[in-house]
């Protein structure tokens, strides 16, 4: 009998178990109040810079069918003209945002998430970015992106795409086995994602992001391992590698997911580790806990020189001062504070309709929550905190995980050792003076 190797990640299975927040933001989403909205988001424009750096956010809310495993603020539209109504209001929202801002900003990036962007159709995406466009200032070099579903990707929608300055795109595939894709209620064989990656390419959009899951119903190593290899063939920049949260209390439509055949905590690490060994054999950087990339990609650049950063969309090499959110249920980040806008499109629609604001909640951050937030931030993207950061508090806190070889302390540098790598949620939770294990639902960290 071997003894056990320390330095090699384990199952460990009360972390693993350990519900515990993502820290897409911070405070985390689920402290954002009522009592913090439009008030507080015109005071916190005011303290910007002279000339912002700015990140655009639109949110899609829609689409053509519903997935079980999601967990996205989106819709199913029964008429297309809930489609076209809520464009409008979107256009509303982005005249009266773009006028809160600095005119000296300059926009970098661009995100269309959901939900399915694809769900616009060409003249509806047109009528946005020319908006876009008129009502702020776009870098030369923007990156902009969009969330597609790849069995809406056609010709036209490519082509529309390139046209209107699109230049990276992420397609979801999750798993590639048929009978996990039945009980996910997503049937796409690997013929769809092939075609929907060769119709983007074709049309000149080179950037390509897949994402792939593990944890989900009849999910097994091998489903898991075959996904990630077809995956890594079709050579994307860019591959993230989620874990299945099952939140049913939360997202209803979750309750068709047979819970039986759900993999169990050790099965699901087991699968993360497999994807991870074998997107790595295929020359893909692990980028924090869930992304990978290839070594030339951005996004791996900004890892290896301690310049990745955290925000809604999970890992980014993206630098703002301001993150504007358009759409229902989009966030919004500034120094100060997050704010968050009506989650349901009909009422998002119904307030900027009236000449409202849609933002309904959010957040300001003290000084010692901003501190928080960014060691949180800098664990979660370097596996690493730098020299004098550490105190008598953190050490109390992290006391087990130091024990169990998850952390070393150096020198006053707090480092996550190979071991660790899976748990730095939990890790980053232990840093986290504000939460309270046991008494917040959030998903597992592994
Ligand atoms: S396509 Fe994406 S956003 Fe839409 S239901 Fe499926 S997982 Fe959710």
């Amino acid at each position: 009998m071997t003894a056990t190797d320390l330095s090699a990640p384990r199952f460990l299975p009360q972390l693993a178990c350990e519900t515990v927040p993502r820290y897409t933001s911070y405070p985390p989403a689920t402290g954002f109040r009522a009592e913090t909205g439009a008030e507080n988001w015109v005071s916190w424009m005011q303290d910007l810079p002279e000339t912002p750096a700015v990140s655009l956010y639109l949110h899609v809310p829609f689409c053509k069918s519903m997935c079980w495993y999601c967990g996205c603020h989106t819709t199913i539209p029964n008429r297309r003209e809930r489609i076209e109504r809520y464009v409008e209001a979107l256009l509303i929202e982005l005249d009266q945002r773009a006028a809160q801002l600095p005119a000296d900003h300059q926009v970098h990036h661009i995100h269309f998430g959901g939900g399915s962007p694809d769900m616009l159709n060409p003249a509806e995406m047109t009528r946005i970015m020319e908006r876009l466009r008129a009502r702020f200032t776009l870098a030369p070099d923007a990156e902009i992106a969009a969330e597609l579903d790849p069995r809406g990707v056609t010709g036209e929608l490519a082509a529309n795409l390139a046209d209107n300055g699109f230049n990276r795109v992420s397609l979801g595939v999750q798993d590639l086995s048929e009978e996990v894709q039945t009980l996910i209620h997503r049937i796409q064989p690997l013929t769809t994602v092939e075609r929907a990656v060769a119709t983007l390419r074709a049309a000149g959009i080179a950037a390509i992001n897949l994402d792939i899951m593990y944890g989900l119903p009849a999910q097994t190593r091998e489903r898991v391992a075959r996904t990630a290899r077809c995956a890594a063939m079709l050579k994307p920049d860019r591959i993230a590698l989620f874990g299945y949260a099952h939140v049913p209390w939360f997202k209803k439509h979750q309750r068709a997911i047979p819970e039986d055949r759900l993999p169990g905590a050790q099965a699901r690490f087991e699968q993360m580790f497999t994807a991870t060994g074998v997107l790595e054999l295929a020359g893909y950087q692990p980028v924090g806990f869930d992304h990978f990339a290839r070594p030339d990609d951005a996004l791996a650049v900004a890892a290896r020189t301690g310049k990745l950063n955290r925000n809604f969309q999970g890992y980014t090499d993206d630098r703002y001062d301001v993150l504007i959110g358009l759409g229902a249920s989009a966030i919004s980040e500034a120094p100060g504070g997050y704010v968050q806008n009506e989650t349901d499109p009909a009422v998002f629609a119904e307030a900027l309709e009236n000449g409202q604001s849609a933002l309904v909640r959010g957040r300001g951050r003290s000084v010692e929550e901003r501190r928080t937030g960014a060691r949180i931030e800098r664990v979660l993207c370097d596996f690493h905190l730098a020299s004098g950061t550490i105190d008598d508090a953190d050490r109390a806190a992290l006391e087990d995980l130091l024990q169990l070889g998850l952390v070393e302390e150096q020198d006053g540098h707090l480092q996550v050792t190979a071991a660790g790598r899976p748990y730095v949620r939990n890790i980053a939770a232990r840093l986290d003076p504000a939460f309270n294990a046991g008494t917040e639902r959030h998903s597992v960290a592994v």
